[in-house]
């Protein structure tokens, strides 16, 4: 039996979407920052990727400094909200705290982030001006974690910025492709928008660039281009039935569900294809949704590439792991999904599973035409290939996140986005 209702309102849906995360009170922010022993040459700082002083942010919030707790966030990483929200801290900062040594719960450090950084985006206080103009403009091809990152220090730095997004709305998959119970999407977009009254970047929505002639368009006006396109739709899996309706792409179906909240429909019974920490995303909503969901992956379940929390929270939610099987088919009836053949990597044999879609979240193409037009080199799995200052092999294109990485978290996009901004100011100084 599922162990959600459907819901059928946007307040059901917050219901069972409740944030695993909830924003902290004063009391409780003042409470969990007095616990923190203020270590010197902190582990938890070392385990972030874009090096928040962490101890330092957290000794403000406890003397009630919240401004300056905020900036002190903000200047090492400008999703500092988003961060306190969807960064899988367990494996980071918070798996890092000194406190998991005596086996004593770690500090909140994510929820501590999300408190001091909210407060300044409610307040609208505002800690950065854009720099002396230079003179130089930049393009920026995408307005997700490393496109906005880049763009925030490439104003501070005095450059001219506009992106160009494909969406309609900022901020990548922090709204289109974290699971809903991490952050909402008015808390994505509330920052989104701090950022670009703080910044002055401008951004045009629905202008995905795909041409070379778009390509030449921006090269003969921007003194440098930023790619910053992420991944692309699911790959393929290559076996029959896939084509059948209610066939879904779990990255597709993660936006989806986080566009439409309870107007989306999940029937019955959902198997989801993978083993990763989008499948894990994907299975939990489903089973959010009112669904009865299999999960099932092809190797073990300790081979599994998601995090192990990851998998105890979608368990947490009712859904059902089958390991070593691997999808054989998908049939239908009348050109919609009944069923998964499964066939065991162990043994060979094989079986039907009934359900109603099939959701695949088996890796994610790259945007290998577009990287070949604007002359980027990749490497054999289609990344492209960046020098240490984020410079690709043409000279007048850098990069960044998940179109260089293969796909990482947020808070990693954030951070080398800012970096290439210092590569692409020194490269044109
Ligand atoms: Fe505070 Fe833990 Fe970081 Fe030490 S490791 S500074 S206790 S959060």
């Amino acid at each position: 039996m599922p162990e959600f209702k459907k819901p059928t309102s946007e307040q059901e849906f917050e219901k069972n979407f409740s944030q695993i995360k909830p924003l902290m009170s004063d009391t409780e922010a003042y409470y969990e920052s007095s616990r923190c022993l203020f270590c010197y040459d902190a582990p938890c700082v070392n385990a972030c990727p874009t090096g928040i002083d962490i101890p330092l942010f957290i000794r403000q919030i406890n003397s009630k400094n919240d401004s300056g707790a905020a900036k002190t966030i903000y200047e090492s990483n400008f999703f500092g909200y988003a961060c306190g929200k969807v960064c899988p801290t367990e494996v980071l900062c918070e798996g890092a705290c000194v406190y998991n040594n005596s086996d004593v719960k770690p500090i909140e450090i994510g929820r501590l982030q999300s408190y001091a950084t909210g407060k300044s985006i409610q307040s609208g206080k505002k800690y950065f001006k854009a720099g002396k103009p230079n003179g130089k403009k930049i393009a920026i091809i995408g307005a997700g974690p490393a496109g906005i990152s880049c763009a925030c220090e490439l104003r501070i730095l005095g450059f001219d910025v506009d992106i160009f997004e494909a969406k309609e709305k900022p901020s990548g998959l922090t709204v289109h492709g974290v699971a809903p119970y991490k952050i909402t999407n008015k808390e994505a977009l509330d920052e989104m928008k701090y950022l670009q009254d703080q910044f002055g970047f401008h951004i045009t929505y629905q202008k995905p660039v795909l041409t070379k002639t778009d390509l030449d368009t921006l090269e003969g006006s921007y003194d440098a281009i930023f790619i910053g396109i992420g991944l692309g739709a699911t790959s393929e899996l290559k076996i029959k039935g896939e084509q059948l309706a209610n066939v879904f792409g779990a990255v597709e179906f993660v936006d989806t569900l986080r566009m439409n909240h309870h107007k989306i429909s999940v029937p019955g019974k959902v198997v989801v294809l993978g083993g990763g920490n989008t499948a894990m995303d994907a299975a939990s909503e489903t089973a959010r949704m009112g669904a009865q969901v299999i999960l099932a992956y092809r190797r073990s379940k300790e081979e599994m590439p998601a995090y192990d929390f990851e998998y105890d929270l979608a368990k947490s939610v009712g859904v059902k792991g089958v390991f070593n099987v691997t999808p054989e088919e998908i049939i239908g009836e009348n050109g919609k999904v009944s069923g998964v053949r499964l066939k065991s990597t162990t043994d060979g044999n094989s079986y039907l599973e009934p359900c109603d879609w099939v959701i695949k979240a088996t890796g994610q193409s790259k945007h290998s035409e577009l990287l070949r037009l604007a002359n980027v080199s990749m490497d054999e799995k289609g990344r492209i290939i960046v020098k240490e200052n984020f410079q690709t092999s043409n000279k007048k294109y850098f990069a960044a996140g998940d179109a260089v990485s293969g796909g990482e978290e947020v808070v990693n996009a954030a951070a080398n986005g800012k970096k290439a901004a210092k590569g692409i100011a020194a490269a044109l100084s």
